[in-house]
């Protein structure tokens, strides 16, 4: 493959089991291609059953010991895996960009993000305190510690192959826990990458592996084998559910990272130029495929048509090409099935009645060129459902309770924005948003510092930020008595 790296040690085409880089065990294998052109940059191993049982059996001997390291040593190996990561930014950017077609830029911005995890937890890790209570009765003491879940596992999307793996196992091996990830068969090679460096780092053998394979047959062993305490995924909401009736019979605690279907609202009164270039970030990132990007925008009827003509300005300035040429800003979509899916969502907004603001759609295998479109009403499919491309829908809107009531018509709560110069309706629309993450006046909202999760049909829990750590520690009441 035409792969240039600095170091082709990073690149590898083995899962990562117990420490040792393995092969299925029969043999099997999956072709893994570049979205841009569709030829086959690799193959990695099309684990089962039994490589994922190996892999959850060695998590487990690793853990006891790991457990038991003082935080700060713990925290010395994230911090070297941190430095790794970053040392090797140029690698991982060139393999994220040729399996999953992101741009350049964006992927070492990816890069530098998926690293800040480690950093992060590294720190958290020393500031995992318990707590001891006041005394129920004179020869009685309770005590609260906090212990780790035990064997994790995660499973993760292609959209974000490096920092959707960091933001899980940075904190679950902070906490003390092992990690068992299944990244997605479309983008293993990050996940790879990131393993190699692990090792490196000095992370045990055994306490984090990454198994490829079939999805059914690896998921649902980490789902169903009673050793696996924990459970962290992000894809959609119909994987999200089968994974969650998977784990109902051994009780495994969730963090599940849905689907989203992002408003972004810009009011009358809000800072235009400020909108237009949130509005660009939010959406057009990863060319529209990311779980926050702004997927309906409701635009007040005073600012809407100032509103669109900045917009277009700087969707014109968009380039469409290479993700490897300095000069694109968006790559192609992941595969056939997401360019199907814009297309048909833009067909059916037309049919029923929007308009192109911008240039019409224009596909060329799987790269297509952003589109905005305006007129677009409650009904249509790109209102109900995530479109996952760049496509920027604009509906128009009147009051401001009209704009909260069609925000919240969603079974969807992940992310969401708005932009207004108003202090008191900050308050009253920041308050009236049911969704997990809000924007006031910004279209950039992932840190690594900051709860980053849904409600409703969005998912459980939270990842990033103190809570991103109590996903992977239990809470344990000592109560002592007979003093
Ligand atoms: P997306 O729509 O973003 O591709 P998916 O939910 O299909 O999201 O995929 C996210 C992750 O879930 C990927 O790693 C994928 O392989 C995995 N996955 C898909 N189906 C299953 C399944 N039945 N069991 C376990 N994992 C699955």
């Amino acid at each position: 493959i035409a792969l240039q790296l600095n170091d082709p040690g990073l690149f590898r085409q083995q899962a990562f089991v117990d420490g040792a880089w393995i092969d299925a065990a029969d043999g099997r294998t999956i072709a893994v291609d570049d979205p841009a052109t569709g030829e086959i940059i690799g193959h990695v191993p099309a684990c089962g059953t039994a490589e994922t049982r190996a892999a959850i059996e060695a998590a487990g001997q690793a853990q006891a010991d790991w457990k038991r390291r003082a935080p700060a040593e713990r925290a010395a190996v994230l911090t070297v895996w941190h430095d790794l990561i970053l040392e090797n930014s140029e690698d991982l950017a060139r393999i994220m960009t040729i399996e999953q077609g992101k741009v350049l830029a964006e992927a070492l911005g990816e890069v530098r993000y998926a690293a800040s995890f480690f950093k992060w937890f590294a720190e958290e890790a020393r500031r995992i305190d318990g707590a001891v209570l006041a005394p129920p009765a004179r020869d009685r003491r309770i005590l609260v510690l906090k212990e780790p879940v035990g064997v994790s596992a995660a499973i993760t999307p292609w959209n974000f192959p490096l920092a959707m793996i960091t933001r899980k196992c940075a904190p679950a091996l902070a906490a003390g826990c092992s990690m068992v990830v299944k990244p997605s068969e479309l983008t293993p090679f990050s996940a790879l990458a990131v393993a190699v460096l692990g090792e490196r780092a000095g992370v045990p053998a055994g306490l984090f592996s990454v198994v490829t394979g079939m999805p059914e047959a690896v998921g649902a062993e980490l789902t169903g084998n009673p050793a696996v305490r924990k459970l962290s995924f992000t894809g959609s909401t119909r994987v999200g559910a089968i994974l969650m009736q998977q784990s109902a019979d051994t009780i495994k605690r969730l963090s599940l990272e849905l689907g989203g279907n992002a408003p972004f609202i810009v009011f009358d009164d809000a800072a235009c130029d400020l909108a237009v270039q949130g509005a660009m970030a939010s959406k057009f990132r990863n060319a529209g495929q990311t779980c926050i990007c702004a997927n309906r925008v409701l635009v007040q009827s005073g600012i809407h048509d100032r509103f669109v003509a900045g917009l277009l300005d700087e969707v014109a300035g968009l380039r469409v090409g290479p993700a490897l040429d300095p000069a694109s800003t968006l790559g192609p979509l992941i595969n056939d099935a997401a360019v199907a899916k814009m297309r048909a969502h833009v067909e059916d907004a037309l049919e029923r009645g929007a308009r192109y603001a911008s240039a019409p759609l224009c596909v060329e295998g799987r790269f297509v060129s952003p589109v905005v479109l305006t007129g677009v009403t409650t009904d249509m499919r790109i209102a109900r459902e995530e479109t996952f491309g760049p496509v920027l829908p604009v509906f128009r809107f009147e009051t401001e309770v009209e704009a909260v009531r069609i925000a919240n018509a969603t079974p969807f709560g992940l992310a969401s924005y708005f932009f207004t110069a108003s202090l008191d309706r900050a308050w009253r629309v920041g308050e009236a948003l049911e969704f997990g993450m809000v924007g006031l006046n910004t279209g950039a909202i992932s840190m690594e510092s900051a709860p980053f999760g849904g409600v409703k049909q969005s998912g459980l829990g939270r990842e990033g930020g103190h809570p991103g750590l109590d996903e992977f520690l239990e809470i344990k009441s000592f109560h002592i008595g007979g003093l």
